[in-house]
């Protein structure tokens, strides 16, 4: 293929950030550590291997995802838990914040709604960073591993992707059918996935999660939060997913309600401020 002349300096050109996020609304990181210190645990679920589970944590409280038994990748959804239409929006949290999550940052939301619903106030694999390959923990890149995908490429049929595995969690938390719940599981935070993408071809790869039992990723729910988290069934997602071969593991979620007044004046983030009009 031919190359135009300037080539090079076309290349050279020096990138600019897509989303510069000094006007951010920063999150008040202190004030939650603080209401944090006395809070007490009001609800757990330990999620099985290759399975999903729900859980609630109402706006203001916290809640923990674990590492236990062995290391373990975890794909998390979130919703409003009064209003399922505003979900997790993976893409812009990406935009926002980067390939990966860690303290400080946020999860947000879907449009037309587009505000924090969880933040991240402990990151016990903060210590990571970046790795020689690219590679870093808690990406909001990957999607979710699902059955559809494998069909695609092999012709299987394998049901416990955590696709299906949210699929049936959310099913069984609303009392719907597995079609009436599909439509709402939505691209994950990868919660101690340990991914990036290839420098020479740009592709998506995995590589085993440096988590260990005891590791955990703990969050202040900013709404109401109904969630889904799948024990994957890639284990550490150190060779490969969808299927039954690699070692898989438990995740133990809890949730922590802080001492009434902790928070003080603290409120629950308002939906976005776009008025919606379009240019109409
Ligand atoms: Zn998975």
């Amino acid at each position: 293929m031919s190359q135009p002349e300037d080539a090079e300096a076309r290349r050279a050109v020096q990138p600019v950030i897509c989303y510069p996020n000094e006007t951010l609304p920063v999150p008040e990181l202190a004030l939650y550590a603080k209401a944090r210190e006395g809070a007490e645990k009001v609800d757990e679920a330990l999620i099985s291997a290759r399975n999903a589970g729900c859980f609630r944590a109402k706006a203001g409280q916290f809640f923990r995802i674990s590492s236990v038994d062995g290391p373990q990748v975890g794909d998390l959804n979130l919703w409003n838990a009064n209003d399922l239409n505003e979900r997790f929006y993976s893409g812009k949290s990406r935009a926002l914040h980067g390939t990966h999550l860690t303290t400080g940052e946020r999860m947000w939301s879907s449009f037309p709604y587009l505000r924090p619903m969880a933040t991240i106030t402990e990151d016990t694999l903060g210590w990571y960073g970046m790795d020689q390959y690219g590679g870093s923990v808690h990406d909001v890149i990957g999607t979710r591993c699902d059955p559809y995908t494998g069909n695609l490429l092999s012709g299987s049929q394998y049901h416990h992707c955590c696709h299906s595995n949210l699929t049936r969690a959310l099913a069984d938390e609303l009392g719907v059918s597995l079609a009436e719940a599909e439509p709402h599981v939505h691209d994950v935070l990868n919660v101690f996935m340990c991914t990036g993408f290839t420098r020479d071809t740009g592709q998506y790869f995995m590589k085993a999660s440096p988590v260990r039992p005891g590791d955990y990723l703990e969050f202040f729910a900013e709404i109401d939060v109904l969630g889904a988290l799948s024990a994957c069934p890639g284990g550490d997602c150190s060779a490969e997913h969808s299927s039954d071969t690699a070692a898989c593991y438990p995740l133990l979620v809890e949730v922590f309600a802080p001492q009434e007044g902790a928070l003080g004046d603290w409120q629950s983030p308002p939906v976005n401020g776009y008025d919606r009009s379009h240019g109409r």
